[in-house]
């Protein structure tokens, strides 16, 4: 995909001043007891939203959260209106619907620099089968669509892609960032380009594995599916995690690497417990080779300093999927050591994937990446070379 979509940061104060700007964003923030426990993807649309008002238009923001199948009191972006006004310092006003006459109200009531927050647009059921119906009434009330949401991008729903049939259509900054990173880092990589990816199923990750090989200069793999590479090469791997069905492609994965440009790393030692629980006695197996009653959790002493040394001679580093079960602190330790690895680096780090954002969130690290993808699944599908459908659109649109 190439950047020729149009996009928010070409617009000026002549073009954005007194407009309406329906702005999609991804405010699907993890809810714990009502109360929002990480801001990461607040923060990550005020950007757009700044600029918006910087430049005297009217901001309606829309976003979902989590997966309702009607109206959900608890899925309420109620409590998020409250927390983005106290970001932006200035009140952001909460309408408790999404489409109809009290937005119509609302929306004509908006003075310029005026930011409101539409309720869930997930509520109405027309959002996930992008109804051209639901779309039109999203369009309505708005002059202009900027699309910010980059962790929703990957769907084609109707405040995603919908909406842009029947309104100008721009990228905002968020999105033009990930696509900045996801897409033109591994396009034009500075080398050694060093890939580090690991997490739980081979079977979710092939085409990440696939869409890399060949484009980047080492490729390191581990996590959960290491096993089934071991378990393909003929090694024994006790209790781990691994994929029978995905022996063949493993396989066929391997011979393509070894004709490729890229050096495939997989672990040379191993973490291993027979019974998982955060307490579990832990040993180091050297080699390929587990017991049957053992059970692969981190990677070993030798591959972090492995991990460590690709790192340190690496010019840009791409990091999914964490390398251990990181969520139980005994079986962290590769996880964090990457990522404390990847701080320490001169290299341009781009993180992608939940679980390895949260890690590094966890682990403190979050202000020492070059760039954490806001997108879970939007960055793997991006990785894998797809293209998401709420890009293409914007693309379309103008074109
Ligand atoms: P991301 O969200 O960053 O793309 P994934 O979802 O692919 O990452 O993988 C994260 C999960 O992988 C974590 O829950 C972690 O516990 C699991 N995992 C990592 N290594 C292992 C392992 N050796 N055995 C089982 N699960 C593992
Ligand atoms: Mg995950």
């Amino acid at each position: 995909m190439v950047l020729t979509i149009h996009s928010l940061s070409n617009m000026t104060t002549a073009e954005l001043e007194g407009k309406r700007v329906l702005v999609r964003v991804d405010f699907n923030v993890p809810l714990e007891n009502g109360r929002i426990s990480d801001d990461s993807r607040l923060e990550a649309s005020l950007p757009t939203i700044q600029y918006l008002i910087d430049n005297h238009a009217k901001v309606v923001i829309i976003s979902h959260l989590g997966q309702p199948k009607g109206p959900t009191p608890e899925l309420s972006l109620q409590p998020i209106a409250e927390r983005l006004g106290v970001l932006l310092g200035r009140p952001v006003q909460f309408v408790a619907e999404s489409v109809g006459d009290l937005v119509e109200l609302a929306v004509s009531k908006m003075v310029n620099g005026d930011v409101i927050l539409l309720e869930n647009v997930r509520f109405h059921a027309g959002e996930t089968q992008n109804d051209p119906g639901f779309s039109q009434q999203l369009a309505s009330v708005a002059d202009l669509f900027v699309q910010d949401a980059f962790g929703t991008a990957h769907r084609a729903h109707a405040s995603t892609v919908g909406v842009t049939k029947y309104l100008p259509s721009y990228a905002g900054f968020l999105i033009e960032k990930e696509i900045e990173f996801l897409d033109g880092a591994i396009k034009s990589p500075k080398r050694p380009f060093v890939a580090i990816i690991g997490g739980s199923k081979v079977s979710g990750k092939l085409g990440i594995l696939r869409h890399l090989l060949g484009k980047v200069d080492v490729m390191v793999i581990g996590g959960a599916m290491t096993y089934t590479f071991l378990k393909a090469q003929g090694h024994s791997v006790g209790k781990s995690l691994w994929e029978p069905e995905k022996i063949s492609e493993a396989l066929a994965f391997l011979a393509d690497a070894k004709s490729s440009a890229t050096k495939v790393v997989l672990p040379v030692d191993h973490v291993v417990v027979t019974e998982l629980k955060p307490d579990a006695v832990a040993v180091i197996v050297d080699g390929g080779d587990l017991s049957d009653d053992q059970m692969g959790v981190d990677v070993g002493p030798k591959t972090v300093a492995l991990i460590e040394a690709e790192i340190h001679s690496a010019a840009t580093v791409l990091w999914n999927g964490p390398l251990g079960i990181f969520e139980m602190d005994a079986f962290s330790i590769g996880t964090f050591a990457v990522a404390k690895a990847l701080a320490l680096s001169d290299a341009l780090t781009i993180v992608g994937g939940g679980d390895s954002a949260a890690a590094i969130v966890k682990a403190g690290l979050a202000d020492d990446m070059t760039h954490i993808s806001t997108g879970g699944g939007a960055a793997l599908e991006f990785l894998e070379g797809k293209t998401l459908p709420g890009i293409a659109a914007l693309e379309r649109n103008n074109g």
